[in-house]
């Protein structure tokens, strides 16, 4: 048997359900909150109003860095996980199961509590604030998702000891469907408590499973990542289910279907109109946009100024609103300029045929030009001086001709790969709550 750790939003039910749990499979509970004011000798108001939620915090981290590796069951306070290193010595040897409920539930459970206010917001206020800032990280770490808005503290703790922490698989459905599945399936898959895959059209090219299955082990994720290739963002939604799978990368052509299929997608992939992660948590389908956040990464460091993107396809949506968060006047130049124009009306930015006479601190490259062998550069050379920053998203070959002409005029330059190990980044821990650090990616993928 091993650890379960109960996360979630104040008043989720961890204390509750972890009590009911600890009893029925006679193993210990810890309450990372009750933990913390025994051993202050204090209650957590004191703990706040005498030392500040930073000395809290830190109490939070001895407590958990003590806990036992065996078996028991941890109710941790909200906020716990959200500290990168609670949160991977929790994943550690442990089945982790979200608890959620309806904001208004959540107030009517905790009101009355001498609890601090974390925000200053009005409590529902403050619910629905710590909801948005937490939940996608809650949800990347959850094995199990249980609502536990209508259901008893003893029925939420008989089913997660039922399911034994797992989400349940229909045994034929995932025969089934691995037999669909080209690429080699271990035996023992429908064990796997965590199943992920990377979906599109062709996917065999991808190094995502590479990249998933090295750090799982050493991230103690208890999982395993696929190729799943499908017929559609619909069939891809389909296996998804069938496989009883947490999450999935999407890529080309599936990313803009994608997000009809999606029941929350966040607001970024509103925007941009794409989804490149699709996670599922109690059979609800949350989607997310981390292209954006791989071209936004590398040049945070830019803020204002004048930036070109090349092309008007989903690359160029994600570039467009990256750039525009980090507050600069963007261009769009695409070959069908009638294409380039309906993005730049999306984005309320400007269009324009590509000519040397356009002023731009940083150009985008995101054309396909500089794949192909024989491919020259899509950028005129009169655009490439010494002060600008040439971002070119073609990330095979990492050094493509447009960075080779940037790099001879003096230009600053970034590659491809870059923006895909910024979003891998971004990804692996929206699915996972784990965020494995970009040098290890970079490592890994090198
Ligand atoms: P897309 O939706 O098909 O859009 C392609 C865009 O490139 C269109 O605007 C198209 O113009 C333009 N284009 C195609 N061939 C061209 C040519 N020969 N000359 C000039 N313009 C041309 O593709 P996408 O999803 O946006 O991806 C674009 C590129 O971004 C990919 O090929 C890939 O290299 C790169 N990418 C990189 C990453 C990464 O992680 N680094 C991630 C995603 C994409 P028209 O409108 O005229 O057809």
């Amino acid at each position: 048997m091993e650890r379960y750790v109960l996360i979630g939003l104040r008043g989720s039910g961890k204390s509750a359900i972890g009590r009911r749990m600890a009893e029925k499979l006679r193993i210990p509970l810890y309450d990372t909150d009750a933990l913390i004011e025994e051993r202050a000798n204090q209650s957590i108001p004191e703990i706040f109003s005498g030392s500040g939620e930073e000395v809290f915090r830190q109490m939070e981290r001895d407590v958990i860095a003590s806990l036992q590796k065996g078996p028991c069951v941890i109710a941790t306070g909200g906020g716990a996980v959200m500290d990168p290193e609670n949160a991977r010595i929790l994943r550690q040897q442990s089945h982790i199961i979200l608890l959620t409920a309806d904001a208004r539930i959540l107030l009517s459970r905790i009101q009355g509590s001498s609890r601090p206010s974390l925000t200053g917001l009005s409590a529902l206020d403050e619910i629905r604030h710590l909801a948005k800032l937490r939940m996608p990280i809650y949800r990347g770490l959850a094995d199990l998702c249980i609502d536990t808005g209508s259901i008893r503290a003893d029925e939420a703790a008989a089913r997660i000891i039922s399911l034994n922490g797992m989400q349940r698989r229909d045994p034929d459905l995932f025969a089934e469907t691995t037999a669909t599945i080209s690429s080699e399936i271990p035996d023992d898959l429908i064990s796997c408590p965590l199943i992920f895959g990377i979906t599109g059209n062709p996917v065999s090219h991808s190094r995502s499973p590479h990249l998933y299955n090295t750090l799982f082990p050493e991230c103690g994720i208890p999982g395993r990542y696929l190729f799943l290739p499908a017929e559609s963002a619909e069939d891809a939604i389909l296996k998804l289910r069938a496989l009883g799978a947490k999450g999935l990368s999407v890529t080309i052509p599936f990313k803009e279907m994608m997000i009809s299929c999606i029941d929350e997608p966040d607001e970024d992939a509103l925007a941009i109109g794409a989804v490149n992660t699709v996670l599922s948590c109690d059979r609800r389908l949350y989607g997310y946009n981390t292209d954006w956040i791989g071209i936004c990464s590398p040049i945070r460091h830019l803020r204002g100024g004048d930036a070109l993107v090349v092309g008007a396809g989903g690359a160029a949506a994600a570039a467009v609103y990256a750039l525009q968060s980090l507050d600069m006047d963007v261009t769009i130049a695409n070959r069908t300029e009638k294409r380039g124009e309906a993005l730049a009306d999306r984005f309320g930015c400007t269009s324009a045929p590509l000519s040397s006479s356009i002023h731009a601190d940083l150009i985008i490259n995101a054309t396909p030009v500089g794949m192909k062998e024989g491919d020259g550069s899509p950028v005129p050379s009169g655009l490439l001086r010494p002060d600008t920053t040439i971002f070119d998203l073609v990330y095979t070959p990492p050094m493509t001709p447009l960075l080779r002409e940037a790099e001879a005029a003096g230009c600053r330059i970034i590659k491809g790969t870059e923006m895909f190990i910024h979003q891998a980044r971004a990804q692996f821990t929206l699915l996972t709550g784990i965020d494995p650090g970009i040098e290890r990616i970079r490592e890994v993928l090198s």
